[in-house]
Formats: structure tokens, C-alpha cells, sequence
């Protein structure tokens, strides 16, 4: 087999795989999943994972129809944050020109609901230890689905009180936290465009830096993904911080910040958008 036959091949089995995929999950909740057509022929769906529940929460498929990556955000495991899942809402929004954007924005329903930092089962980003099943169900099922699409990158979005490793307090904004490999190589190129078209006007400190490697020492989702499934993520905590003279980052700052982050790493995995930022 010649190598051009062999990618086509490939290429056919991986979409018969991801159109099995989507089969699956409309089968499995028809009546929670919603269509729409874009004039592109991009392919806009939602299953609401665990229905009726106070955890109900929808993830959003968006399929380009053309060849390219795999993402999955999520975003909202903190009830206090905002700035991750309304980032996360607004990826919903973008039309990718390759690939499939998959994005559980509120994933945590129980912290936003209560406006909390933990919600009923505490900080769900505790939830995802390497090797072992997710302690929680609304973990179980993100994971469930994480693992179906197989994605070449990840992203969990937050934010944070403070500035890593700033001297001056122990937070841990305005960092990028990748997992190994190549993942670090982007969250620096990333944080680099960052600081020259984004962080302007801030202090120095404000500058974004990377964080430490999500390599499956801890309990986080990225920990999991660069532990278990030795995949691609980008921890993403842009800072609520006010500066010394009485700026604030505003939560639509913040947005931008961690938006900017999503799309800028995605460039580097071929996935750009219709809309700019
Ligand atoms: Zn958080």
C-alpha cells in the first residue's frame, strides 16, 4: 500500500470512527440533542450530560466537516470564575475552519449555581487522579467523553486571585500550565504573543509565564490528561489581581485573556476560526 492509500485510508477510518461517535451519543439522548446548520455546513450539537440532575450541563460539539484536530475545553469546575466559562462560551460561538471544537463551558453546575468556589461534591478539579476512575459522576462522564474523542489538545480554563510566582502573593494567575511534551513548547509561544498583543498596558509582573508541568503528580483535569491519557493541555489562569494602583482586570479583561490563550494554542494545532479576537 502506498503511503497516500494508507493516509486515506486512515483518514476514512477516523471519519466512519467520529461519525459512529456522534451516533452514539444522539442514541443515547435523542430528545437532548440539538442540530443546527450553519451555511458552512459546520455541524452544531449539544448533549446535555447527566439529564435531570442538579449537575445537568451541556457539552457542545462543534464539527467543521473538513479534516483537522480535535479540542476539548472545559471550563466552569470553579463556581467563583466566571472568566473560564464564559471564555469557553464564547469558543461555543467560533466557526473552526478544520476540525472538531468540543466544549463542556459550565462543568461544575452546582458551583455556579451557589456562586461558590466548590460546589456539592468540593473543588471538582480534585477529582481526576491519574490511573483510577474519576471519584465523582460528573468527572465520569466528562472523562467518558473526553476519552471517546480522543483530542489532540485540552484545555480546563480558570482564574485566579493572585500572580504565579510574582513575589507577592501565592495565586496562580497569569500562567499557562501545559502538560509535557509538546504542549509546553506552545503554552511558551503562546505566552509570548500573549504578553506583546495582550498583557499591554500592566505591570511587569502581569506578564504571563508558563507553570508547572501537568504531568500527573496532582488531582487536576490536566494532571489526568498529561498523566493518563499523555495528551496535550493547557491549564489556563488569567489573574483578578488588582495592581498596586487600584486597576482592576475586569471579568470581561479576563475573558479575553483566557480566550486568547484557547485560540493563539489552537493556531498551533491547525485549528483557526472564522472570527478573529
Ligand atoms: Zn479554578
Amino acid at each position: 500500500m502506498t503511503d497516500a492509500t494508507l493516509e486515506e485510508s486512515v483518514e476514512r477510518i477516523e471519519r466512519a470512527l467520529a461519525a459512529y461517535r456522534r451516533y452514539r451519543r444522539r442514541r443515547r439522548n435523542p430528545q437532548l440533542v440539538t442540530e443546527r446548520n450553519d451555511s458552512k455546513d459546520v455541524d452544531r450539537s449539544i448533549e446535555m450530560l447527566m439529564p435531570d440532575t442538579k449537575w445537568a450541563t451541556p457539552l457542545h460539539e462543534i464539527d467543521s466537516a473538513r479534516d483537522g484536530p480535535t479540542a476539548f475545553v472545559v471550563a466552569g469546575q470553579h463556581g467563583i470564575e466566571p472568566a473560564g466559562w464564559k471564555a469557553a462560551e464564547l469558543l461555543v460561538e467560533m466557526t473552526p475552519q478544520s476540525g472538531t471544537l468540543v466544549v463542556v463551558p459550565r462543568a461544575d453546575q452546582t458551583a455556579i449555581e451557589a456562586g461558590v468556589y466548590s460546589g456539592d461534591e468540593g473543588s471538582l478539579n480534585d477529582h481526576w487522579r491519574v490511573g483510577s476512575e474519576p471519584t465523582i459522576e460528573i468527572a465520569r462522564v466528562i472523562w467518558d467523553r473526553f476519552e471517546s474523542y480522543q483530542p489532540d489538545i485540552a484545555f480546563d480554563l480558570h482564574s485566579s486571585q493572585g500572580i504565579y510566582k510574582s513575589g507577592i502573593d501565592d495565586g496562580f494567575g497569569q500562567a499557562l500550565y501545559p502538560t509535557p511534551g509538546r504542549a509546553r513548547d506552545v503554552a511558551a509561544a503562546v505566552v509570548d504573543t500573549l504578553n506583546e498583543e495582550f498583557v499591554t498596558d500592566w505591570p511587569d509582573h502581569y506578564d504571563y509565564i508558563v507553570g508547572n508541568l501537568q504531568s500527573g503528580w496532582g488531582t487536576f483535569f490536566s494532571h489526568k490528561v498529561g498523566g493518563q491519557y499523555d495528551g496535550d493541555c493547557l491549564l489556563c489562569e488569567p489573574t483578578r489581581r488588582t495592581t498596586e494602583d487600584g486597576r482592576h482586570p475586569t471579568e470581561a479583561q479576563r475573558i479575553r485573556w483566557n480566550l486568547a490563550s484557547a485560540v493563539l494554542a489552537l493556531d498551533h494545532y491547525e485549528m483557526t476560526f472564522d472570527e478573529s479576537i
